[in-house]
């Protein structure tokens, strides 16, 4: 008589915390089966987006296809997106129709841009997070440059991490021919950062002349213009891009439990070992997932901590699946750098800081030891070799 197959592991979405956390699992010989449902074809290094606005790597690099990271590991791909999923029944809903099984699952379809429901926000601003992102900001670039009209101006709401390394890559690739002003609600910028990474971002964006407005929130978005101030002043733009806040994106979960979706941005609440509060065999990690720390604080949203837990969740579905007890997260801070324009950074962690030239080749090659896979790590680092 035949037997029914396995149920797979299904990992929901390969970003950070999906894609590492499938080739993690796979690293084990005789691994349960595992299927990773992506509707990307390529998965994308966001830390390196910044570079790759610049032409300082090239989408390659950034972006390997799924397909090639893959091959050979054990880990079947469904490019798709899942829709729901239903924790008492161990089955998901896809996009596509398509209903499965799981034996455990894990939630990692990350975060998107959160607007606020400021007016004109969400029609008018351009986001940075994928490789459409850059390449829309690309022909910006490349249209302020040729025209050349007096008082161009390009606008970046958030002076978090991710708008202060675009503002001054931005800067740079603009060459002069746009004024870039960053505007930040709070009284500072990076209010989160390392002083000694804050420090180097303010210089960078001064020697760029990049206008920063702290305490000014931005009021509504037009077309052309941004209101601004509590006097709602308008500031005439070429284009805005918005990288002030993120809102976890998790699929709709069925059946009737206190999946905690409400809690902080939208995230799921989970335990310190990352399992789903109040679901059994589904997990989640990265961006999705509010997970607190040893002291009862919520971790950070970023790549160290996806990364991290995906190490952490492998060896915590192999213990449940073999009926082991579970080990809880426990976050390792290694530091911090920062992107700050062309051939600049800056890096505070492991009793190092560093800036400038040296910041930017160390921030490469830390991050050339993260890409997904040695062989793709091998294929960029031999192309870095062949342009050297
Ligand atoms: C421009 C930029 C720069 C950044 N730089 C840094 C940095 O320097 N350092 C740092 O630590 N962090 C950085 N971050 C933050 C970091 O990238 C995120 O915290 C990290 O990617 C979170 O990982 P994740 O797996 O939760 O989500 P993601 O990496 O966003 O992956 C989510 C995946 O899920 C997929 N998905 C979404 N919905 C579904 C669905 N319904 N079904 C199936 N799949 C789905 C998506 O297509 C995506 O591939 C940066 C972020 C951005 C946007």
């Amino acid at each position: 008589m035949a037997t029914e197959p396995a149920a797979p592991v299904v990992i929901v979405g390969g970003g950070f915390g999906g894609l590492y956390t499938a080739l993690a699992l796979a690293e084990v010989r005789h691994h349960e089966p595992i299927l990773l449902i992506e509707p990307q074809e390529r998965f994308v290094f966001l830390p390196l987006l910044y570079e790759l606005l610049s032409h300082e790597l090239r989408s390659w690099e950034v972006a390997p296809r799924y397909d090639a990271v893959l091959a050979g590991r054990g880990i079947a791909w469904l490019q798709d997106r899942v829709t729901a999923i239903d924790p008492d029944q161990r089955s998901l809903t896809t996009a596509s129709g398509r209903r499965l099984s799981y034996s455990q699952a894990v939630i990692a379809t990350g975060s998107t841009t959160q607007t606020f429901g400021i007016p004109g926000a969400s029609e008018h601003c351009l986001a940075f997070r994928s490789l459409a992102d850059v390449k829309r900001l690309q022909q910006l670039i490349t249209t302020l440059r040729q025209r050349r009209r007096p008082l161009q101006r390009l606008a970046v709401v958030g002076a978090g991490a991710s708008g202060v390394e675009l503002a001054c890559k931005l800067a740079d690739e603009l060459d002069g021919s746009a004024v870039v002003e960053l505007l930040e609600q709070g009284p500072t910028v990076l209010p989160q950062a390392r002083s000694f990474n804050r420090e180097q971002a303010l210089l960078a964006l001064q020697r760029r002349d990049v206008r920063v407005r702290t305490a000014t929130a931005v009021q509504a978005v037009g077309a052309d213009h941004l209101s601004i101030g509590p006097a709602g002043e308008t500031l005439p733009v070429d284009g805005t891009i918005w990288t002030a806040g993120i809102r976890a994106q998790p699929p709709a979960l069925t059946a009737a439990s206190d999946w905690g979706n409400g809690a902080g941005r939208g995230q799921l609440r989970c335990s310190a070992d990352l399992r789903v509060i109040g679901a059994d065999h589904l997990f989640a990690l990265g961006d999705v997932a509010q997970v607190p720390d040893a002291a009862g604080h919520t971790l950070p949203c970023n790549a160290q901590v996806a990364f991290q837990q995906a190490t952490c969740l492998a060896a915590n579905l192999r213990r449940a699946a073999s009926g082991e007890p579970l080990q809880p997260f426990s976050y390792n801070d290694l530091g911090e750098m920062m992107s700050l324009g062309r051939q600049e950074a800056s890096i505070t962690g492991g009793g190092l800081t560093l800036a400038g030239r040296a910041a930017y080749e160390l921030r490469r090659l830390a991050y050339l030891t993260r890409l997904p896979g040695r062989r793709h790590q091998v294929k960029v680092a031999a192309g870095w070799l062949t342009d050297w």
